[in-house]
Order: C-alpha cells, then structure tokens, then sequence
C-alpha cells in the first residue's frame, strides 16, 4: 500500500457538490438565506435557540470571550491539552489565558484539579471564563464544571470543535445545558465540513444579537442597541470593535447538506473505533475511554504508548508514517509553545498533559477510510510493537 493514509479527511459527496453548484448560480455568496438556514438547522440540531455561523472556530471563541466582557486583567482557564486557539481567545482579548491540568483517563480538563485550582486561587484573580474542550469528541464533566462555575462565578464556553454530534447526560453537545456559548469547528478534518468555518451556539438572546454584532466588525442596525436616534435606513453604528468574521453562504449551503449526513459520519466513525478497540486490545498502548456512557463523534482516536512496547512514541510514529500512514499527534501542550513560555510556563507545569503528550499517536479515523486501510493500520501495528 502506497498511498498515504492520512489521520482524518472530509467526506464530499455529490449532493454537497450540488448544494455548492445552487449556491454559486444565486443571487447570494455571502450574508444570504443559506447562512441563517444553516444556522437554525445547527440550533435544531443541538437543541439550542441560537446559533451564529462565523469563517472558522478560532475567531468564534474569540468573540465568546469578548461576548462575555473579557478585558486586560482577567483570567481565562482552558485545557493544555488542545489547539491552541482555546487559549489565544484570552491573549486576544488582552487577557491571561491558564490552564488546568487534563484527567489521564479522559484527557479532558480534570474537575478534581479545577476544583483545587480554584480554591487556591484568591478571588479577584480567579477566572471570569473558562473553556473546557471536549477532547477527541468525549464530552467534559459538563454538569460538575456548571456547578463550580455557580460556587466560583465564572462563565463557560466549550469548545466542541471536535463534538458535533456527541450526547452529553441526554442532551447533544451545543445544547449549552451548562454552559454560555458552545463553539464548532467546520474545518474538513473536523467532524463535519463547509471548507472553513465554526459556529456558536447559546439560548442567551442577549449574547446571540452580540455576536452578530462582533461577527460582522461591530456594527449594530438595531435601533434598539444604538447611541442615539438613526438617522434614516442607511444608519449604522459602530459599537465596539471586532473585525469581518462572516461564513461564506458557499460554505454554510455546504454545511447544510454536510449536517443531513451528520449521523451517517458519526455511524461510521464508531464503526472504526469499536474495531480498533477490539482489535488493539492486547497491544502495549493504552486505548481511548468512552467514560460517560455517552455517544462520541470520535473526531480522533489517540493511543498512548507504553513503556513496555518495543517502540517509543517517536519510532512507532515515524515507522508508521514509512509505511504509508499517515499518523499525528494532539495536542502539543499549549503552555510549552514559547509564546506562553513567554510568559513563564514550563515543563512540569502540567504533568498528566505533558505525560500523555509524550506517548499519543492520533491514527486515522473517517468517514472514507476502508475496511482495507484499517486492516493495513492494524496489521502494522501488530507487525511494529505486537509479540
Ligand atoms: C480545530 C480546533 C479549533 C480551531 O478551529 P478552526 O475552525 O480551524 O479555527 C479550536 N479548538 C479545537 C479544540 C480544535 O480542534
């Protein structure tokens, strides 16, 4: 086999070709009828009121952050185990991002280590927002984090960029049950595409009319949230300022017929994942758990190597990736990129993240990859660390 396989690809079939085909022939690229469609479909979807499409996740949790007032001096907590964008919200804003360490068995933000975090903080430095992440698609302890957020007065906004689709105590992921705002990624190597793009889901109608505002430069048409009188149908006013983070209606006619093959993506993507877990099973690595009982989108499957396999982490990558396969890691933690080092981060600062750093390998799972190919990825792994 030569081709490479790669960790995670789109899946674009003839229906989304002719979505995007409609779209193109319309009288609208952007700002048209296909971005509130997508929009109220995503809301349905997820069981929320609001949803508001923007050009990629990255910007989306900016703008929560800024929806929410964050300003210089305040603190955003997240997860070092995630892309970095979780954490740049905050440095964006002026703001200090700081990270609680993750639970080696879910790699999510660990609630016991919140919980501490947060008592030991003194008050007026505790956070005003924090976000945790749903790693490779499993949910965080949603409910346990909306409790300390009531006892500590912090707001949340989840970062589900790899969850569209999960289910978390009975309620889909961007339900924002618990929590303000919920944030997807449409990236094609996320769970569902629309080339790029996010979207922010809330019941807040307050937050949702903001984030229209921040979405589009911030400005605001809505003689209710203006200064003083309009001055005629042209008038807008600036309110604060944001910049231009508008879907395309090109992408958002593609994440509607991408969302209609949502459950299919998500079917096969726990096809992969049932086979890997039994198949995997009597290797020296340690396999992903499902804690909750709940349904993951698996946006990723990651294995840790243990120390017992004949190959460390970086061998066993860099043989697979000889053969064709076309493996990654997530994440490098986010306080050892030197931008936070910058600011006095290091080694040790996080050693359950920076542990299971060490050893991860995310290998491919997605909608098109065969049962061949996952034969082939298999089989190397046997070959490579197996007996
Ligand atoms: C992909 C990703 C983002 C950023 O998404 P973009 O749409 O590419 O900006 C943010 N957080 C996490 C956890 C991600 O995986």
């Amino acid at each position: 086999m030569k081709t490479v396989i790669p960790y995670g690809r789109q899946n674009i079939d003839d229906g989304d070709i002719q979505a995007v085909v409609e779209v193109l022939k319309s009288d609208y690229l952007t700002t048209g009828p296909a971005i509130e469609k997508f929009e109220n479909l995503v809301a349905d979807y997820c069981g929320v009121k609001h949803a508001v499409a923007v050009t990629n996740a990255t910007a989306a949790l900016q703008i929560a952050a800024q929806a929410l007032d964050l300003k210089p001096g305040d603190q955003l907590w997240t997860s070092p185990n995630t892309f970095v964008a979780s954490a740049n919200a905050a440095e964006h804003l002026g703001a200090d991002a700081n990270f609680v360490d993750i639970d080696p068995v879910t790699l999510n933000m660990s609630v016991d280590e919140l919980e501490k975090k947060l008592k030991a903080t003194p008050e007026s430095q505790r956070p005003k927002i924090i976000i945790p992440v749903h790693f490779a698609g499993q949910s965080c302890d949603m409910k346990a984090i909306s409790e300390l957020a009531a006892r500590y007065s912090f707001k949340i906004i989840e970062d589900a960029a790899h969850a569209i689709g999960s289910i978390y105590n009975g309620s889909k992921v961007g339900s924002c049950k618990y929590s303000s705002m919920t944030v997807f990624s449409f990236h094609p190597v996320k769970n569902i595409t629309t080339g790029e793009g996010g979207m922010i889901t809330t019941n807040d109608p307050k937050l949702a009319e903001r984030l229209r505002e921040l979405r589009t430069i911030g400005i605001t048409r809505n003689p209710e949230r203006m200064s003083k009188k309009s001055e005629g149908p042209w008038y807008y006013e600036q309110r604060e300022i944001s910049s231009n983070f508008r879907l395309t209606d090109i992408g958002a006619a593609l994440g509607i017929n991408q969302l209609k093959r949502l459950e299919s993506f998500i079917g096969r993507r726990n096809e992969i994942v049932d086979r890997y877990n039994r198949e995997l099973a009597h290797l020296p690595i340690t396999l992903p758990k499902l804690i909750h009982g709940e349904r993951s989108a698996w946006h990723l499957y990651v294995i840790q190597v243990r120390e017992n396999a004949k190959l460390n982490r970086l061998d066993l990558f860099e043989a697979l990736r000889a053969r064709g396969i076309g493996v990654n890691v997530h994440y490098i933690p986010v306080h050892l990129q030197p931008v936070y080092r910058a600011k006095g981060y290091k080694e040790g600062n996080y050693p359950q993240a920076e542990k299971y750093y060490a050893n991860a390998i995310s290998l491919p799972v997605f909608f098109e990859l065969t049962n061949d190919q996952q034969t082939y990825v298999i089989e190397q792994l046997k070959e490579l660390i197996g007996d």
